[in-house]
């Protein structure tokens, strides 16, 4: 028999993220008793946010980490939650009859109840996956063949991620669909009116990042949805950069898929999840298979397990769920607008310094946007200017960002990108700021 979400074996709706071993003493249930701070001030010049000392990295390192849209850092209560999981629970999940199975099964199931609530859905409508490269295939290789038919289309924007672009050209080729991308303006925010006149009657799905890793801009995920559905394409949304910075609701956006990475939002790497609407789900056929994921199977045919284990193939990553878990518990004990405020203060405070640099151009001025900050110094390559900021132990990502095609449309090879996390101050902008002048200064 499948293991049902809901059932007594582990029922994500029943318990808020228990964890593993928590009868123990857990760690990770002291740290995330952080009191939420009060107020969305922003701090002056030179402090730090008192969350910085969650992050034992960011603490002793002498780096400044600015490379966040990559991957962020994670907090001591995610690394006690893995490590307690680990020392106290571990075990394979939905199997054996036994006491630690039972124990891991139930911190599993309890794991992607967490993560569903924090995008307000169903935990059957959450399928753990590595990251968004891992869910945004998924729904190219299971949905996408059940709508495409020849001379279908595909609609993209300049502005994606290779893993929003790939997936879909390889569904295409295999459909003979097409796949078209609209374009960006000149600050980098989606052409609404190439957007219109690209989503034509055999536009079957349109697949388009919530906010762009390489720039910053934030979609307006519920206008490109209405659009959509008014031809009758489904919508998938590349969340990656969307958790760690915004508040996420899946049914507010309206969008049909939602895919994301735990290592961007403070979780741990190789986990991630899809959310897909359970109508769609049920319909589309497995993709990946083996154990897991079947109720019978015999030489001849095979049935397959409900929602959401008919997409979980194999033994999955138990103590990355629970990882993720907690840094969502984590993020839901601070004051997310006061992080939101606190990041537009870096993304402004970081546009204001490096724009007097002379020489310097932002690429990327969208009127919304998640902290990202790419520029250009003219007369010099990116990857120069990041290994001289390297050097002065700033940490910051240079080149296309997997953005090759937005890179083309401006006609760059590539950008330094600062990209900002919540633990971020503005001394970090300041040591930025002073760093690249230093590099303005020897080239
Ligand atoms: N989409 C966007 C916008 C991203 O920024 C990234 C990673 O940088 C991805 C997709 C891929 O995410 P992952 O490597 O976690 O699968």
């Amino acid at each position: 028999m499948s293991p049902q979400p809901g059932s007594a074996r582990g029922d994500p709706s029943q318990e808020k993220s228990p964890q593993p071993g928590s009868a123990r003493g857990d760690p990770s249930q002291e740290k995330s008793a952080r009191p939420r701070s009060t107020s969305g001030s922003i701090l002056a010049k030179g402090s730090q946010p008192a969350w910085r000392d969650d992050f034992p990295l960011v603490v002793d390192t002498d780096v400044v980490y600015l490379d966040n849209a990559a991957t962020t850092q994670k907090p001591r209560s995610v690394l006690a939650a893995i490590e307690t999981y680990y020392e106290t629970a571990n075990a394979n999940v939905h199997r054996a009859a036994h006491r630690l199975s039972d124990e891991a099964t139930r911190a599993f199931e309890a794991a992607r109840g967490t993560v569903a609530k924090r995008v307000n859905a169903a935990p059957e409508e959450v399928i753990w996956t590595r990251g968004t490269t891992e869910g945004i295939n998924l729904a190219a290789a299971a949905y996408a063949p059940t709508v495409l038919q020849p001379g279908d289309r595909v609609l993209v924007t300049e502005l994606e991620h290779h893993s929003n672009i790939v997936p879909w050209q390889v569904a295409c080729q295999r459909a003979g669909a097409t796949l078209a991308a609209a374009k960006v303006t000149p600050a980098g925010e989606l052409d609404l009116d190439d957007f219109e006149a690209k989503l034509d009657g055999r536009t079957r799905i349109v697949a388009v990042s919530h906010v762009s890793n390489a720039l910053g801009t934030v979609n307006d995920i519920p206008w490109v949805v209405a659009r959509a559905k008014s031809v009758g394409a489904t919508t998938v949304v590349d969340g990656a950069q969307g958790p760690a910075h915004l508040d996420i609701d899946v049914q507010a956006l309206g969008c049909d898929f939602y895919a994301f990475s735990g290592h961007k939002m403070y979780g741990p790497t190789g986990i991630g999840a899809l959310f897909g609407r359970r109508e769609l789900l049920e319909a589309m056929p497995p993709w990946q298979t083996g154990g897991e994921m079947i109720e019978r199977v015999r030489i001849e045919e095979t049935t397959y397990a409900p929602l959401p284990f008919k997409f979980e193939a194999g033994t999955p990553n138990i103590a990355g769920a629970i990882g993720l878990a907690a840094a969502v518990d984590y993020l839901e004990s601070l004051d997310g607008e006061a992080i939101r405020a606190h990041e537009a203060d870096l993304l402004a405070y970081a546009s204001a310094s490096l724009s007097q640099i002379e020489g310097l151009e932002v690429v990327g001025t969208a009127r919304v946007k998640g902290p990202v900050l790419s520029f250009l110094l003219d007369g010099t390559h990116p990857h120069d200017v990041g290994a001289l900021l390297d050097q002065q132990a700033i940490a910051v990502r240079t080149g296309h960002h997997c953005a090759m095609p937005l890179m083309d449309a401006f006609g760059i090879p590539g950008t330094v990108r600062a990209s900002f996390g919540l633990y971020n101050s503005r001394a970090d902008v300041d040591a930025l700021t002073q760093a690249v002048r230093k590099v303005r200064s020897m080239l």
